[in-house]
């Protein structure tokens, strides 16, 4: 059994992965500074004795001795990352830097949770890893996607120039329980909006469209990356099924049961058009792909946040 570093352990997708290692019978600690993340998010681990708590920001290096560290700290919504633009590209860069050098030091194999947003709004459709992107290095997501972009830089200078044994996945939108009610994107608003009988709000016209994975198969992923030898990525990981986002606030409409207004907003600047993973190296080299349909995994989210809205808000 290994020891195991999850920086964003408490937040949506680090508090699943956590879910799985502590399982398996790993020694994990989480390690987060509770920005967009959450205790409750792991209380549920607090009695294993395999699983520990650190409240930590990974912008300050971090000494722990570990076989093997999932970097996933950094804020994802457009909300929060935008909230604190240069915290959040301090997240990305020195979080790299902190969490290479202590990989490098402990000789620990280290995960980069990047993302579809290297590719910016793409002009190569569907996106494989080979595409360099089409990110505008000065506009109002940039903090976010230059970070991770510049943390991928790192990782592969880390592993050219000192050898650090890295594995680096790019991550399409997932979702699932435990995203934060007010975590600003678009499945968990269309979802509480829909439970709250409020009107739907949909940026723009509604026809960019995103590919959406559900948080086990996504987590599933991770593990199976991370335990092969053969290769460090970057490789994607999401679910090829593209939608519209009217085609989404339908699907959540129709899973809820309810008939409310759509309220159309402006289109925030360099919205991505369209975005869907080719999953090709995934599927070759760990044989794996998603099996939770949009609908199935709508679903399990809306029985999560029915139960969490009402706990939240006894009124509802
Ligand atoms: P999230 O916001 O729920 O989780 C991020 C976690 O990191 C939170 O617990 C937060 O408190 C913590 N954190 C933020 N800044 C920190 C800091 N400076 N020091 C320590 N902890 C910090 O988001 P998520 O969806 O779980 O995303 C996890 C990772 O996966 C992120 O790196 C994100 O960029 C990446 N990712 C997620 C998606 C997705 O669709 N969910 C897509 C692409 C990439
Ligand atoms: N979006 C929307 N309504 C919302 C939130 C988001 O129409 O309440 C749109 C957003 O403009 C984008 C898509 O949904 O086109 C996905 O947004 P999200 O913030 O979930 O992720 P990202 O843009 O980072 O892929």
């Amino acid at each position: 059994m290994k020891r195991i570093l999850v920086t964003g352990g408490a937040g949506f997708l680090g508090s699943h992965l956590c879910d799985v290692l502590v399982e398996q019978g790993h020694d994990v600690i989480c390690l987060d500074n509770y920005f967009t993340g959450a205790k409750s998010n792991v209380t549920h681990l607090m009695d294993h004795d395999n699983f520990e708590l650190m409240r930590w920001d990974v912008i300050d290096p971090m000494k722990v001795e570990v076989d093997e560290i999932y970097n996933l700290a950094c804020p994802a919504s457009p909300v929060h990352y935008q909230h604190n633009p240069i915290k959040t590209i301090k997240t990305s860069v020195m979080g790299a830097i902190n969490v290479l050098g202590l990989a490098k030091r402990i000789n620990a194999r280290v995960f980069q949770a990047s993302t579809s947003e290297v590719y910016g709004d793409p002009a190569v459709h569907p996106q494989s890893e080979d595409y360099w992107g089409n990110v505008n290095p000065v506009g109002i997501r940039s903090c976010y996607d230059e970070g991770k972009r510049c943390a991928e830089t790192l990782f592969f200078d880390y592993h050219r120039q000192n050898g650090v044994d890295i594995r680096v996945v790019r991550i399409f939108n997932t979702y699932g329980p435990r995203m934060n009610p007010d975590d600003g994107r678009v499945v968990s608003n269309f979802i509480v909006q829909a439970l709250r009988g409020e009107p739907i709000t949909i940026y723009g016209d509604g026809t960019q469209t995103r590919s959406f994975c559900y948080a086990d198969d996504l987590v599933r992923g991770f593990v199976k990356f991370m335990e092969q030898e053969e290769i460090i990525g970057p490789m994607n990981l999401g679910n090829p099924g593209e939608f519209t986002m009217l085609e989404l606030a339908e699907h959540v409409l129709d899973l809820v049961g309810v008939k409310t207004e759509i309220a159309f907003k402006p289109l925030p600047s360099d919205d991505p058009k369209q975005r869907r993973p080719d999953i090709t190296l995934a599927q070759k080299h760990l044989g794996w792909k998603p099996t939770v349909p949009l609908r199935e995994g709508l679903e399990r989210t809306i029985r999560y946040f029915e139960k969490h809205i009402k706990e939240l808000n006894p009124a509802f």
